[in-house]
Order: C-alpha cells, then sequence, then structure tokens
C-alpha cells in the first residue's frame, strides 16, 4: 500500500492571539458540535477514494484541537480508524494549548490512540504570553505538562517564540532554558513573523518593516538580535541533546517528527476539516476556508478531484466549478520546486537519487547551475549524494532557497 498522511483541522480556540493569521475563530459547543459532524461526514464520504493508501500518521492540528471535549477528539479518531487504513507504528499528534487541558481529556486522547502531544508555550515569561495574548500562564503549561507525563504521554512537543516585542536576548535564554528542565522530546522553536491582517501588524507593522530594511525597529529585536537569539538556540539545545533536524525544529535522538518529515519529503497527504491542503496524486487541493460552506456539506471530494486529476490540464480546468473547491495539478518544475524548498528545510537536504527516481533526469540537468552558485557563495554543501544548505545557507535561508524557483516563463500557469 501507498503511504499517506492526514492532517486534521480543529479550527476553533478560546480567542484570537494577537498575532495569529492561522484559519482559527472562537466558537460556542453547538457550533463545535456541529462541526465534528461535518467533519465525520468529510471523513466518510472521502476515505473510500484512498483504499490504496496506508496511514503513516496524524496530524490533529487547529486552532486549539483540545479545545473540544475529550470525548469528541476520541470520535473523530474512530471516524478515521472505521474508514481509514491506519499503520499500526502511525505517528499520532494532538496539537494543545495549556488552559484548554484536563485530565480527563488526556484520557480520552490515550484511549483513542494519540501518542504524541504537541504543546502551545511560546514563552516562560508571563508578560509576554500577556503581550502577544495567549489565554495561559507559564505555571499552566508546567501544570498541563506534568499532567501529560502522569498520563503516560512520552512523546511531547513544545512550541516556543522568539524575537517577540520587546524581547532581550537574556528573556529568549530564560525561556529555553525553562523549557530544557521540562525535557520535552521535540521543541519548535520559530520566531515572530508580524502577518498582514492581524493586531500585531497594526502595532508592529512599521517596526517589521524597519527591520527587513536594515533600520533599528522601536519595539521588536534588531535583526542582528534574531540572528544571535537563533544561534543561541541550536547551541543550547545540542549542549542538552537536541538535534536540529530542520530549520526551526529540534529533537531528541529518534523523536523527530514523522509527520512533519513526511510534509518535507513531499509525501502525500490528504487534509480533513476548514481551510486544509492536500496533496496527492501531483494534485493541490484545497477545503473550502468559508464556515458556512464548510456546514454546508461543501467540502473537496476526493473521488471527483482524483478523476480530474487523470483527465489533467484543461479539462482539469472545466471541472474546477463541480469540485467547489480550489485544486491546482502541479507540473513537474513545480514538484522540483517543492522537492528543492521543502527538502532543503531538512539539515540532512535532499538526495540526488531520490531526484533522480521521482523526475527520472539528474539533479545537476536542472538545478547544476545554482548548486555550483550556492556552494561558491558557501551556502550549499554536497556529501555523499545528499545536497544540503551550511549553517551560513540556513541563516540566509530565504534567499538561498528562492535560488531553486525555476524560471517564471518555463512554469506552466497552474492557477486554474
Ligand atoms: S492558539 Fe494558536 S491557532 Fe489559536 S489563536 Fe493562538 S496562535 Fe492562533
Amino acid at each position: 500500500m501507498k503511504e499517506l498522511e492526514l492532517y486534521v483541522h480543529i479550527p476553533f480556540c478560546v480567542r484570537k492571539c494577537c498575532y495569529c493569521d492561522f484559519l482559527s475563530m472562537p466558537a460556542d459547543n453547538s457550533l463545535r458540535r456541529h462541526y465534528v459532524d461535518k467533519l465525520i461526514e468529510e471523513i466518510r464520504q472521502n476515505a473510500p477514494a484512498c483504499s490504496q493508501y496506508q496511514v503513516s500518521s496524524i496530524f490533529l492540528g487547529g486552532g486549539t484541537p483540545s479545545i473540544l471535549p475529550g470525548v469528541q477528539i476520541a470520535e473523530i479518531m474512530e471516524a478515521l480508524r472505521q474508514n481509514f487504513t491506519i499503520g499500526q507504528e502511525a505517528e499520532i499528534t494532538l496539537e494543545c494549548n495549556p488552559g484548554t487541558i484536563t485530565r480527563q481529556k488526556l484520557v480520552f486522547y490515550k484511549m483513542a490512540g494519540v501518542n504524541r502531544l504537541s504543546l502551545g508555550l511560546q514563552s516562560a515569561r508571563n508578560q509576554e504570553l500577556q503581550r502577544i495574548g495567549r489565554i495561559h500562564t507559564f505555571e499552566e503549561f508546567l501544570e498541563s505538562f506534568d499532567l501529560a507525563r502522569k498520563e503516560g504521554f512520552s512523546n511531547i512537543n513544545v512550541d516556543i517564540m522568539s524575537a517577540l516585542p520587546g524581547q532581550a536576548l537574556e528573556d529568549w535564554m530564560f525561556t529555553l532554558k525553562k523549557v530544557l528542565e521540562m525535557r520535552p522530546e521535540h521543541i519548535s522553536a520559530y520566531s515572530l513573523i508580524v502577518e498582514e491582517g492581524t493586531p500585531f501588524y497594526e502595532q508592529y507593522g512599521e517596526d517589521e518593516l524597519r527591520r527587513q530594511q536594515g533600520e533599528t525597529p522601536f519595539y521588536l529585536p534588531t535583526e542582528e538580535t534574531e540572528r544571535q537569539m537563533y544561534e543561541l538556540t541550536r547551541e543550547t539545545l545540542a549542549d542538552k541533546g537536541y538535534l536540529r533536524y530542520e530549520i526551526s525544529n529540534y529533537a531528541q535522538p529518534g523523536r523527530e517528527c514523522r509527520h512533519n518529515i513526511g510534509y518535507w519529503q513531499l509525501t502525500p497527504y490528504l487534509g480533513l476539516g476548514l481551510g486544509s491542503s492536500s496533496y496527492l496524486e501531483q494534485v493541490r487541493f484545497f477545503n473550502t476556508s468559508s464556515l458556512e460552506e464548510y456546514l454546508d456539506g461543501k467540502f473537496h471530494n476526493l473521488t471527483e478531484i482524483l478523476e480530474m486529476a487523470k483527465k489533467q490540464g484543461k479539462d482539469l480546468r472545466s471541472a474546477r466549478s463541480q469540485a467547489k473547491t480550489d485544486i491546482c495539478l502541479l507540473n513537474q518544475r513545480q514538484q522540483m520546486e517543492e522537492f528543492m524548498f521543502l527538502g532543503l528545510r531538512m539539515t540532512a537536504g535532499i538526495s540526488r537519487k531520490r531526484f533522480e527516481e521521482i523526475f527520472g533526469r539528474e539533479l545537476e540537468s536542472v538545478y547544476g547551475n545554482t548548486v555550483r552558485k550556492l556552494q561558491q557563495q558557501g551556502l550549499l554543501k554536497q556529501n555523499e549524494g545528499r545536497v544540503f544548505l551550511t549553517e551560513e545557507g540556513i541563516s540566509v535561508s530565504n534567499y538561498a532557497l528562492s535560488e531553486f524557483l525555476l524560471e517564471v516563463e518555463e512554469i506552466e500557469d497552474c492557477s486554474l
């Protein structure tokens, strides 16, 4: 059977954090119940088209999945088990936020087969948590983490965020130290991006612009401080046995997130739930991001989409309206770009052999000049058939990765 990853989106949160541009919103109990019913309907409707796939990982993300009653998570998991073939060793992650976890919920997760938790902490300083609009304190995080351990969760990720407004290097070090005391198996450490459309953009949008232009921002850490925070993270975590396996992800040996690795290696995945994206049989498609439409049952129909994909090209264009979803058939160049873009985020980089297996041509024939140029600039290295970013390359990863975009005129239009 072919490998498949599942992503299940729960778009509800207690309230919006100031920096958040994810598809999430507050909702009352009846709306959440209605959503879970529709989600189960979508699972039942789409699973038959995946009969030749075995699920290797499931990620219940959001939003805040732990906002749902434990029994509803169990219902979703039950629907997945009844309708998909799930591998015995599948990694099953659930995203939780402190302040929404109870012992009873954790018992439900365990019974439902969840074997990995991802806890959103962001900062160990309560003042920072307040400033970014989180609903919880550091003490509540500690309580949730302890509860999870007591209920037998032995694979836990903690999300933390650097470059927060007013944050100094010492503040970031404080968060790193506090998290390390808990010994989670995995740590995701991203820096804040001030996204348009968020309350933070109103507050710090101009500051972000100053920072990008190399000027000194008023509230956000400077580019140089941000770089130092990144270095501090890498060194401090390495010192405690956490290997950086992706630009922003660190794990104890063997505890890397298999779901994310699959995503970076272009393993097919099916997204279920509001606004989720999928990538299957070279087709990328998106569920509606309108809650009203979703609750009306206007989610993607996988059988229909895969049939359309077989027809390809203009037939795919004409069939779009029936699908009630956005679909995009990736041509080979776009697949190559994604292979490089996502694969080079991992410290192990990409395999030349794998590139040849997938695309039937040598990496050299497509990216020879780019690889040579980045190598000369000291941003890329090659070793034992693998190509990967150097430390210098990682620090300017946006630039280095953008070099793998192929000439626009060479790409067929895919916006259908
Ligand atoms: S908890 Fe996460 S998804 Fe929810 S509002 Fe905050 S950042 Fe967004």
